[in-house]
């Protein structure tokens, strides 16, 4: 058997595989400018930053000044003065000493796990984290342990039986797929009775949580309990790209170790200017944060009136659980014919009989968006009844 044909089969196999769990996933090309045509509630743009005309000027004009790319990376002659100030000011926001950029989230997870742990380490992990830091461990070729989601007496007894000298407890912040968040307090006590490090990856509650917006993390517990705090600007924040905030200590470990931080170019100065920007308008107007809080709040009491299955979500990421991959498939799709996007969560994402539609909210949404929303979700329902009736 000729090569190629070796590696055919192996893809047929695979897509084989993903076509009869109807799992196979595709992409949907948005117009230019989505919210337009379509209404968008998929996206993580939670304070509509992405589209402030003030930050996409602040990239432009950092375009103009500092040219399309870095040119390099940060070690070499890639880490411009825009970068440098962005730095300095997330450390300041979140109230750590230091911060350093990253790429991306993804990145930032794979950088920081393989330049903290090796085999000589274990990490203890959420089962519902992100699959960057899952990666992370894998990378690193540390010990992953998995706990229960949000349980700390779970994470307790894995840390007590564990002899590693070195221990790592990670967690998402708001969890990507429920929304819920991490109980830090928790976590921070467990992490000090068994003398293991805290790291925190709050790439959806920088920007929205907190009193400043610095995130569930930032201005509320300091280094000493939460060491190493990720974040992203893809998010809330509008742009691109990912930070590790920290001490001193930490941020220069990653600067010598870090292969992700390393050997890459630097992120476009531009987008650096960018998120400089949309930092700026997140410290200044918190009204963005209460417009957003307003529409969740609204969004909920209705969704809870029409007896949709809601989860206990407080954050802009509320999960319909409608359990079955079939069912969230035909609820995504009808709405889509009503014009909306939301997310369609099954499996491997979440697991078995977990499928779910992934509603978010922004601040940019209307009242009346969001009660056409509403709307579209009751036509769904109705539908359904409808067909169970004439079953
Ligand atoms: C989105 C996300 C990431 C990845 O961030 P990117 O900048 O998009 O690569 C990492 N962790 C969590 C929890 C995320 O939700």
């Amino acid at each position: 058997m000729p090569v190629s044909e070796a590696w055919h089969q192996r893809l047929a196999a695979a897509r084989a595989d993903r076509q009869q769990t109807h799992r196979w996933r595709t992409r949907q090309v948005v117009a230019n400018g989505a919210s337009e045509s379509a209404l968008d509630f998929a996206g993580n743009d939670y304070l509509g930053l992405a589209h402030d005309p003030r930050v996409s000027e602040a990239q432009a004009d950092g375009a103009r000044r500092f040219g399309a790319g870095a040119g390099a990376s940060h070690l070499v002659s890639g880490h411009l003065e825009v970068h440098d100030a962005l730095e300095e000011a997330l450390a300041h926001w979140t109230g750590r000493e230091r911060a350093l950029l990253f790429s991306t989230g993804y990145m930032a997870n794979l950088g920081v796990l393989q330049a903290l742990a090796d085999r000589h380490t274990a990490i203890f992990q959420d089962r519902l984290n992100h699959a960057s830091l899952l990666d992370g461990a894998a990378l690193s070729g540390a010990r992953n342990r998995r706990f229960h989601h949000r349980d700390a007496n779970d994470l307790e007894n894995l840390l007590g039986r564990s002899e590693y000298a070195h221990k790592l407890v990670v967690s998402d912040g708001v969890f990507s797929m429920d929304g819920d968040v991490a109980d830090i307090e928790d976590l921070v006590s467990a992490c000090k009775r068994h003398n293991a490090w805290l790291m925190i990856d709050d790439a959806h509650g920088v920007g929205v949580l907190g009193d400043n917006g610095s995130g569930c993390v930032g201005s509320t517990w300091s280094s000493a309990k939460v060491p190493i705090l990720v974040g992203t600007f893809g998010k809330a924040l509008g742009t691109a790209g990912a930070f590790v905030a920290g001490d001193t200590a930490l941020i220069d470990h990653l600067i010598q170790f870090s292969r992700s931080y390393i050997y890459t170019t630097a992120q476009p100065p531009a987008i650096a200017a960018a998120t400089l920007k949309a930092l700026d308008i997140v410290q200044r107007e918190p009204e963005h944060r209460t417009t957003l809080n307003a529409n969740i709040a609204y969004f909920r009491r209705e969704a809870l009136r029409l007896g949709l299955p809601l989860s206990d979500s407080t954050t802009p990421i509320q999960p319909l659980i409608l359990e079955d991959e079939a069912r969230t498939l035909t609820w995504a799709t009808r709405l889509q014919q009503h014009g909306i996007y939301v997310g369609a969560i099954r499996p491997p994402t979440v697991p078995k009989g977990e499928s779910r539609l992934r509603i978010t909210l922004s601040a940019r949404h209307s009242r009346h968006q969001i009660e056409r929303l509403l709307e579209a979700l009751t036509a769904c329902q109705r539908e359904e009844t409808a067909c169970l009736a004439n079953a």
